[in-house]
């Protein structure tokens, strides 16, 4: 038996793991409860098997103020985000996209990393994290520390030309779209995971800049849903995991291929995966350890452990 299932199931034998606070009624209460039982299997995972890589989703960044794309069971919370194709074929997707992220963009750039991004940066120093890939935009975990982050699906804080690869920070450039475009300064909406917001309104008087230097189409430096993650990228990431003993996946449903395959690969390699996210994923079927928990206080509750 792999020894993460045999000490697994070893714990589960033991409910007084719980530490009996679950005879109350206290929500809060149960839920230290909950994230103490799930945080012992946590850092039992690691010291069994650490160095490890993270690989980190929306879900580790919504305590900084950051939306997700899905609920607990995996299904789109909002309408699609913006696609590759219709980005880069559609002036009016481009107007509609950069006129929205002046809204959306602000709250990215201010949002600070939350606790779980520093317990991770910790467990880093410590050496019982290898690396962390995120398919994270918002660059919380360089924030925090963790300064090898592999950005998978790139990084929102700059914009590259599509054609000759000039490249702008985002501020500056969102400073050029809101001089080119003063009546849509200070619109209101919701924002969206990704940068963008929930606004819906005539965006056709939107003036998008191009490249100055060869006018070709600026985007943001990020994987757009529909296209691909550059081949050198993925192949960093399979490295990451193959130099590490084992695969934590925390605040991912996996359910976009891109993140997926590592956790496939970690399985195909016969490297032990857990995955720390609320509800479904799609891929717990190749975990050997699912922890359906509160993250930031599974985190704390486990890097305190590993540090006692
Ligand atoms: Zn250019």
């Amino acid at each position: 038996m792999n020894p993460v299932t045999e000490s697994v199931s070893t714990l589960n034998k033991h409910p007084q793991n719980t530490h009996g606070l679950r005879s109350t009624n206290n929500a809060a209460r149960l839920s230290v409860s909950e994230s103490e039982s799930e945080a012992e299997r946590l850092a039992q995972f690691l010291r069994a098997n650490a160095p490890v890589t993270i690989l980190t989703g929306a879900g580790i960044s919504t305590a900084s103020g950051i939306p997700d794309y899905r609920d607990e069971n995996g299904n789109w919370k909002r309408k699609q985000p913006v696609q590759h194709q219709e980005f880069m074929q559609s002036l009016d997707v481009r107007r509609r996209y950069w006129a929205r992220s002046l809204v959306g963009w602000p709250v990215m750039q201010n949002a600070a990393p939350n606790g779980a991004h520093l317990f991770i940066q910790t467990l880093e120093q410590q050496g019982v994290v290898h690396r962390v890939i995120t398919q994270n935009v918002d660059r919380l975990h360089q924030k925090a520390g963790s300064a090898r982050t592999i950005d998978l699906h790139g990084r929102a804080d700059e914009v590259i030309c599509t054609s000759c690869g000039e490249r702008h920070n985002r501020h500056d450039w969102h400073q050029v779209c809101a001089s080119l475009n003063p009546h849509f300064r200070n619109l209101q909406a919701d924002v969206a995971p990704d940068g963008d917001a929930d606004l819906e309104m005539d965006f056709s008087g939107f003036n998008v800049p191009d490249c100055a230097r060869c006018d070709g189409i600026m985007k943001p430096d990020v994987v757009f849903f529909g296209d691909n993650v550059p081949r050198p990228r993925v192949d960093e990431c399979f490295e990451a995991i193959n130099q590490s003993r084992a695969l934590l996946v925390i605040g991912s449903s996996l359910m976009v291929y891109s993140g997926f395959r590592f956790a496939r690969h970690a399985s195909l390699t016969n490297k032990p995966l857990a995955i720390l996210t609320r509800g479904r994923t799609r891929a717990d079927e190749l975990a050997n350890l699912k922890l359906n928990a509160d993250i930031n206080m599974t985190l704390q509750i486990a890097a305190s452990e590993l540090t006692d």
